[in-house]
């Protein structure tokens, strides 16, 4: 996911593996295998060091051709990453972290629609953290066809319960917010969403991510204007 130079030359990395987060260091020369980029997925054989455990054979699995070749896939692929270092910090007992990440830049790899994806994949995230936003009812009094929605309350609200800060939306946007959550990758690549409801549940996703997590807020270029 990142590589930074230590002293006689070698490298922390930040891997992102099955067990979560694993931070090494590598002597391997990147020039000679030219496999620790971030966006690559390798097998790396690890050996325990003096304080992180040192990387001592790599092998290639996949490369994302397509995304490395596309400024906007990288883009949000780098923002993914980002992501998942943020919100998946340590290492961890469940694999689903990892098969998320797989699954999302498989994905944009595949050519999937990367505005729907990256907003799906966020809303995936916010799920395994046991976070994601209300859509389908108000949060408060559990009315149908809320209308409203604070980032800061956590969710969708009907006229009635809103407070300062909630913005207006469309039921077709909270609709849209709501398919995500719950579709699958085969069903998202069939989906017919609105245009409008697509950006409006962008903008959305966005403001709520960067309140979980403020540092991500240097990636307010990929959210504001996606260009899709
Ligand atoms: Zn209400």
């Amino acid at each position: 996911m990142r590589r930074q130079p230590l002293r006689d030359a070698q490298e922390l990395l930040v891997l992102f593996s099955p067990q979560g987060r694993f931070d090494c260091v590598s002597r391997i020369s990147v020039k000679r295998t030219g496999l620790l980029e971030p966006l690559t997925c390798i097998v790396a054989h690890l050996r325990l060091g003096r304080s992180l455990p040192v990387l001592q054979e790599v092998g290639l699995e996949r490369t994302f051709p397509e995304i490395l070749s596309d400024f906007d896939r990288l883009e949000l692929a780098g923002y993914l990453l980002n992501l998942w270092v943020e919100a998946f910090p340590s290492q961890s007992d469940s694999v689903d972290p990892y098969r998320l990440l797989r699954l999302s830049l498989d994905s944009l790899e595949a050519g999937l629609e990367p505005v729907w994806l990256v907003t799906w994949t966020e809303l995936q995230v916010m799920r395994l953290l046991g976070g994601a936003p209300q859509t389908r009812r108000c949060l408060r009094c559990g009315a149908q066809s809320p209308g409203w929605f604070s980032v800061e309350a956590g969710g969708a609200l009907c006229g009635g319960c809103r407070s300062s800060g909630c913005v207006q939306v469309d039921g077709s946007v909270l609709e849209w917010l709501a398919f995500l959550q719950r579709a699958s990758l085969l069903k998202l690549a069939a989906a017919q969403p609105a245009a409008a409801a697509v950006m409006a549940g962008r903008k959305l996703m966005a403001s709520w991510v960067r309140q979980v997590f403020p540092r991500l807020a240097r990636f307010g270029g990929v959210h504001a204007n996606p260009g899709h």
